[in-house]
């Protein structure tokens, strides 16, 4: 049978393990890297060595490189900590982020499954956050916001958060009037985006 050179290999192996990265598709990156010569492979791997740097907010869970614990934007003492928008990935927020609407704080929540129920990690990131709301917010947050996107599974997320996190507000709403119907939040554009800010309900 034939096999590949270890490095190869290795890289392929690692490479696989993406989302929407197939076997095939590995082997080809695979040789395309190498075919760069050693320069780019080492940019390649300086790059991947510093996102080792890398660190996880403990509040909201978006990404930062702060000497502290939490991100720019938790850490923005003039955004208002009781009113929380919560979305399922990090580029929902970066794209609600880019709207310059938004003055409160997010919580990511992570890509909820079709079930609709959540994975361990996503409990123990909820229950993070009531905690918090508990601990910083007397109890109750002044507003929390479902940024899920406005599809079937959106729905089914936006349900199974409000179940949850209804006693903990003192008012809840969704983004959604002005976003199409079945489109995602990280591909609108920040127009339709502000406005669904602006006329959440
Ligand atoms: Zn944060």
């Amino acid at each position: 049978m034939f096999k590949l050179p270890p490095p190869l290999k290795k890289i392929v192996d690692v490479l696989s393990e993406l989302p929407s990265i197939g076997p095939r598709q590995a082997v080809r990156l695979g040789f395309y890297l190498v075919s760069r010569g050693q320069g780019h492979i080492k940019n390649f791997a300086d790059a991947l060595r510093d996102l080792g740097k890398i660190k996880v907010c403990e509040r909201c869970f978006f990404v930062h490189e702060n000497k502290g614990n939490l991100c720019d934007i938790c850490a923005d003492q003039t955004r208002r900590p009781d009113v929380i928008l919560i979305v399922e990935k990090e580029t929902d927020l970066i794209s609600l982020e880019k709207t310059g609407k938004y003055k409160g704080r997010y919580f990511i929540i992570g890509p909820i499954s079709k079930l609709g129920v959540l994975d361990d990690w996503q409990k123990l990131r909820l229950k993070n956050l009531l905690s918090f709301i508990e601990r910083e917010l007397g109890g109750k947050a002044e507003e929390l916001i479902l940024g899920f996107n406005p599809t079937s599974l959106g729905d089914v997320s936006a349900k199974l958060i409000m179940k949850e996190l209804a006693p903990r507000a003192k008012k809840m709403s969704r983004l959604g009037r002005g976003l199409p119907t079945g489109g995602e939040i990280e591909f609108a554009d920040d127009e339709t985006l502000g406005s669904a800010i602006d006329r959440r309900s």
